[in-house]
C-alpha cells in the first residue's frame, strides 16, 4: 500500500468535501461539533440529503442503492464526514440489518425494507443481548415457537440501544433447544408495534436513557419475517458482524476528537501559556497522534488488502480494541485539560440550565460517559483480547 492517496482518491476526497460544504446543514454540524445530541428528526433530514445524492448507504451493492466504492473510498468518505462534523447515520439499519437483508433476504423483504432504510423511513434496533447472554451470546433463551404461519415469541432482550426511536427490531431467537446452542437460533424481523411487546427504559450512571429492555409476551411474528433459514440465524448474525467488522477502527471519530483536543489545548492556558505549548500536554498529544497514525495505517493496510480480494482473519479485533481505547484516551486528555469546566455540569442531564465555561466544555462529560461503552458494545475488550490471542497470535 502506498501511503499517499492516488490522484483518483484525492479527487474523490475533494468531491466529498465539496458536497459536505454545500449540503451539510450548518446548524447540524455545529451541534455535532459541540458534542450535543442529534435527535431523530435531524438525523432523518441528513439521511435524506445523503440518500438524494445516492450516498446514504455507500457500502451496499449498487443494485440495492449503494455506491460501489472501494473500502478505501468508504474510509475516506467516513473521515471527511466526521471532520466536517456530519452526524453518523443509524448503524442498525445501514450497517447491520440492511446488509443482512441484502445477503439473506427474499425479494419481497428487500423491496419492503431496503428503500425504507435508505430514506430513514424505518428505524431499527438490535435485539441480541439478553439478561443471561452477552459475551456468550449463543446461550440466548428468548424462544420462538411455530404456530401455523407464525412464530410466537416469548422472552426479553436487554441493552437495546435506540428501541425508543425504533419501528422494528432484528432479533436472535431460539427455535430449537435440542441441538448445540449455535444451531438452534433464528433471525427474526419484528415490528415493534406488535401486541405483546413492552419497552422499558434503562438508564446509564449519568441518568441518561442509554438502553432499553424489550419484553416479548406471546408476540406473533409472521414466518415471512424470518431472515434466512430456520435455525440458521447464527450464520446470519456472524456474517452481519463480518460485513462491517473492517470498519470498526473508529479512525474517523478519533480524528474528529483529536482536532477537538488541539482546539481545546490551543485555547486553554496555564500561567498565560497555551496548554498545547506545555511540555506535558505536547508530549501527550504527540503520543496519541502517533497511536492514531498507527491505527489509521493498520486500518488502511487491511482495507487495501480486502479491496484486492485478500482474506482478512481476526485482525479487525485489533482495530476494534485500539480504536475504542484511543477514543477513551483522548477523552481522558480533555478531562485533564478542562475537567473543572466539565464536571460541574453535564448539560445533557440538567437540561435548561446555562452551561458554564467555554462552549467546547459543554458536552464533554456526556460524550465521555457514552464512550465508556465503546470497549464493551460489539464485543468487550477482553473478548477481543481472547480472539487476538487465539486467532492472530496462535496462543
Ligand atoms: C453502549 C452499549 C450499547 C449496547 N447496545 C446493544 C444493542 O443495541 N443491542 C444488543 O443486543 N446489545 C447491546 N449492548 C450489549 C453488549 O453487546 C454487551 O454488553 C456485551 O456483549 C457484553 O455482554 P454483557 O454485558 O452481558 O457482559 P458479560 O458477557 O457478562 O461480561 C462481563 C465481563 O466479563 C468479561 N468476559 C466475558 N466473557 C469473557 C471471556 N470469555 N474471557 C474474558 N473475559 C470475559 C467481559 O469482558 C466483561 O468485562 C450494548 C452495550 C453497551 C455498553
Amino acid at each position: 500500500m502506498k501511503l499517499a492517496l492516488t490522484p483518483a482518491q484525492s479527487a474523490f476526497r475533494d468531491e466529498v468535501r465539496a458536497f459536505l460544504r454545500d449540503r451539510l446543514p450548518t446548524t447540524l454540524a455545529s451541534k455535532v461539533r459541540r458534542g450535543a445530541a442529534v435527535n431523530k428528526d435531524e438525523l432523518i433530514v441528513w439521511t435524506r440529503i445523503l440518500n438524494a445524492r445516492g450516498w446514504a448507504a455507500p457500502h451496499w451493492s449498487v443494485a440495492h442503492g449503494g455506491t460501489g466504492w472501494s473500502l478505501v473510498e468508504r474510509h475516506l468518505f467516513d473521515v471527511e464526514c466526521r471532520l466536517a462534523h456530519a452526524p453518523a447515520l443509524s448503524g442498525f439499519g445501514f450497517n447491520m440489518v440492511g446488509p443482512a437483508i441484502i445477503r439473506y433476504g427474499t425479494d419481497a423483504q428487500r423491496a419492503r425494507f431496503l428503500p425504507a432504510i435508505r430514506n430513514a423511513d424505518l428505524w431499527w434496533c438490535q435485539g441480541y443481548s439478553e439478561p443471561q447472554a452477552g459475551s456468550d451470546l449463543a446461550s440466548l433463551r428468548t424462544r420462538a415457537v411455530r404456530d401455523g404461519d407464525e412464530y410466537v415469541v416469548t422472552g426479553s432482550k436487554i441493552w437495546t440501544s435506540g428501541a425508543e426511536d425504533a419501528d422494528w427490531i432484528f432479533a436472535l431467537v431460539r427455535t430449537d433447544d435440542t441441538v448445540t446452542p449455535q444451531r438452534g437460533i433464528s433471525f427474526l424481523l419484528i415490528d415493534l408495534t406488535t401486541p405483546g411487546i413492552a419497552i422499558e427504559p434503562l438508564y446509564a450512571f449519568n441518568g441518561k436513557r442509554l438502553w432499553n429492555q424489550v419484553y416479548f409476551d406471546d408476540v406473533r411474528v409472521p414466518i415471512e419475517n424470518r431472515l434466512g433459514e430456520e435455525n440458521a440465524g447464527w450464520t446470519v448474525a456472524k456474517r452481519l458482524l463480518g460485513d462491517e467488522r473492517l470498519m470498526v477502527s473508529r479512525v474517523a471519530e478519533n480524528r474528529r476528537l483529536l482536532s477537538r483536543v488541539v482546539e481545546i489545548l490551543g485555547s486553554e492556558t496555564a500561567d498565560g501559556q497555551p496548554l498545547a505549548d506545555t511540555a506535558t500536554f505536547a508530549r501527550k498529544v504527540a503520543a496519541l497522534t502517533i497511536r492514531l497514525e498507527a491505527l489509521q495505517m493498520t486500518s488502511l493496510r487491511l482495507l487495501s488488502e480486502a479491496d484486492r480480494g485478500g482474506v482478512i482473519g481476526a485482525e479487525p479485533s485489533m482495530l476494534k480494541l485500539k480504536g475504542s481505547e484511543l477514543v477513551q484516551a483522548l477523552d481522558e486528555l480533555i478531562f485533564e485539560a478542562i475537567g473543572y469546566w466539565v464536571m460541574p455540569k453535564d448539560r445533557g442531564i440538567t437540561g435548561n440550565e446555562l452551561p458554564i465555561g467555554p462552549d467546547y466544555a459543554e458536552y464533554v462529560a456526556s460524550a465521555s460517559y457514552h464512550h465508556r461503552g465503546y470497549t464493551i458494545a460489539g464485543g468487550s475488550s477482553e473478548v477481543q483480547h481472547n480472539i487476538i490471542a487465539k486467532e492472530v497470535l496462535g496462543l
